[in-house]
């Protein structure tokens, strides 16, 4: 994989920061998982969360199957920072992003496992765990949900990040091989 053809069509997008990552830098915690069970209310509610995606260690060795990684952000300004459900209608552009970088990937005839913040939105109401998922290639699993630190990665990486003054800094990770 070329890194400059990535890098020379993502300037058609309106990302602000991105990096590529080794695979073994990513920081796994079970203490990310832990304020997913005790603090998120969609817990449990989405095929893009824990339980749903697994173990830790189980997303670990998903992600570990890769090459490498790109992860990339986008900011959105949001009515109320404090409103999770509010705050992920807005999430809609940042996810359409993704889809797209996502295909240059695909495009580059690269494998990819695709990851985003937060919880999955394409659906009023998910089908979880009822149903079987209506949309799996366009739903990405949570960061967060996969146990990662995201923001100490994007430290690690150099990128900056704002969750402030309902400015919301939405991330992607494009897992390749
Ligand atoms: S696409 Fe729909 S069914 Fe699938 S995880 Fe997202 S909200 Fe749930």
């Amino acid at each position: 994989m070329n890194p400059r053809i990535i890098e020379s069509a993502i300037t058609a997008y309106p990302i602000c920061d991105y990096a590529f990552i080794e695979i073994g830098d990513i920081p796994f915690k079970e203490e990310v998982r832990y304020i997913c069970k005790t603090e998120c209310q969609r817990y449990g509610k989405s095929w893009s969360c824990p339980p749903a995606v697994g173990t830790v260690e189980e997303c670990r060795s998903r992600c570990e199957a890769y090459e490498g990684g790109f992860l990339f952000t986008t900011m959105t300004e949001v009515p109320d920072i404090e409103d999770l459900e509010g705050m992920l209608a807005t999430r809609k552009t940042h996810e359409e992003i993704t889809r797209q970088v996502r295909d240059i990937f695909v495009k580059e005839d690269m494998e990819v496992l695709v990851l985003s913040t937060e919880s999955c939105a394409i659906c009023e109401n998910c089908t979880y765990p009822d149903a079987p998922c209506r949309f799996p290639d366009k739903m990405f699993p949570s960061l967060e949900g996969y146990g990662i630190l995201v923001t100490g990665l994007a430290e690690q990486c150099g990128i900056t990040f704002m969750n402030e003054n309902n400015l919301v800094t939405w991330f992607s990770l494009i897992l390749y091989r």
